[in-house]
């Protein structure tokens, strides 16, 4: 009998790294999710509680801390604007100091570490689509850096401590990614067109709503981590996943007003200090190493999310 796996998710109590606590515990693992409730929330998590495979850890990855895992996804970091920013020398050191915890512990005991960058790495891109080749267009002294640079960093030391001390590495880099358990003030453009769509308020678009995203489904995501995670060691990425659907940020907010069925009216805002004209990945990729390719579309991902915030907003409405 094979024994059974002990995955270390940083970041566990938040959007993504819940769904992927989730999928680990359905492949049979043990999961330790690890999280200092930043962003994250125990309600995220609260249905895994029982599990005897789960276990939580409140604490944060600035400080090291001392584990005995099998394998590590770091996903601890603040990813919406609006949070990143709130303190931005704690965002750069949670990527930086945290980053090279989690290294240290994955050097001492030998193991895969996962690292979730993002296409903010690419900053406010010149090329068109982004490939992973490109080395971006980063202010490294906006209010965006604390972020991108942080990552950028993160990135630098995830492979320099592949090339000095030969730890497997993955790193992947996220494109917008929504879903259920967004935090309904997140402030990412997802759900705050959404909860402002279900209370019949006035959709807010930053600068002409002519900047551009690709969206992807979270389920479709998680399905990539998993993948990447169970490459053989020489596959190192860095690999782009994210969904190459590209719309402007205006028909994201005509697409969820049709989705509610709501009456909202679009306001327009001034747009964030570097704020990427254009985003799309370049997946060619994540198809070859990974077999992987996003399967939900903007439309049926929007339905599933609206359902969710609605039942939350029901359910706190008593
Ligand atoms: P999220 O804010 O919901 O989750 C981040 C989690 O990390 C939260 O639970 C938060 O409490 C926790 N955290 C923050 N700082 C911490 C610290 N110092 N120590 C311990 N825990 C800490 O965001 P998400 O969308 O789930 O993003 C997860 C990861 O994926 C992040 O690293 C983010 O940068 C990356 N990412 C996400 C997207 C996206 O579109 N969702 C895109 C690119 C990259
Ligand atoms: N955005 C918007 N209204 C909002 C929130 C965001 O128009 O209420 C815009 C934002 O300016 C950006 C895009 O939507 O152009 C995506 O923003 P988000 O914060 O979700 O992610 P990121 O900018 O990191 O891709």
């Amino acid at each position: 009998m094979t024994k059974r796996k002990t995955i270390l998710v940083t970041g566990g109590g938040g959007f993504i790294g819940s769904h992927l606590c989730e999928r680990l515990l359905q492949e049979g693992c043990d999961v330790i999710c690890l999280d200092n409730f930043f962003t994250g929330s125990k309600n995220n998590i609260r249905h895994l509680l029982n599990s005897p495979a789960f276990e939580l850890i409140r604490h944060d990855i600035t400080v090291p801390i001392s584990l005995e895992v099998d394998a590590i996804y770091n996903l601890a970091c603040p990813a919406s604007p609006v949070h990143y920013q709130h303190d931005p020398v704690q965002t750069a050191r949670t990527n930086v100091l945290g980053a090279i915890n989690m290294l240290e512990l994955a050097r001492r005991l030998k193991i895969p570490i996962l690292q979730a960058s993002t296409s903010e790495v690419y900053g406010d891109p010149n090329v068109h689509p982004q490939p992973e080749s490109y080395w971006g267009n980063v202010n490294p002294i906006g209010i965006r850096s604390c972020y991108d640079e942080g990552k950028r960093c993160a990135e630098t030391l995830f492979f320099d401590y592949n090339r000095q001390y030969g730890i497997p590495i993955k790193v992947i880099r996220i494109f917008n990614t929504y879903g259920p358990r967004m935090l309904p003030n997140d402030g990412r453009v997802v759900s705050n067109f959404i909860v402002q769509a279900l209370a019949g308020k006035d959709i807010t678009i930053y600068g002409d709503g002519r900047q551009t995203r690709s969206f992807c489904y979270v389920s479709d995501l998680i399905e990539a981590m998993i993948r990447m995670m169970k490459t053989p060691a020489r596959v190192t990425g860095p690999v782009n996943l994210g969904n190459p659907g590209e719309y402007t940020v205006r028909e994201l907010a005509e697409k969820i007003i049709r989705t509610v069925g709501s009456k909202s009216k679009l306001v327009f805002q001034p747009l964030p200090q570097d704020d990427p004209a254009r985003r799309k990945p370049d997946i060619s990729l994540a198809k070859e190493l990974l077999d992987w390719k996003p399967t939900v579309s903007l439309k049926d991902g929007l339905k599933k999310t609206v359902d969710y915030f609605r039942e939350l907003k029901e359910n706190n409405h008593g």
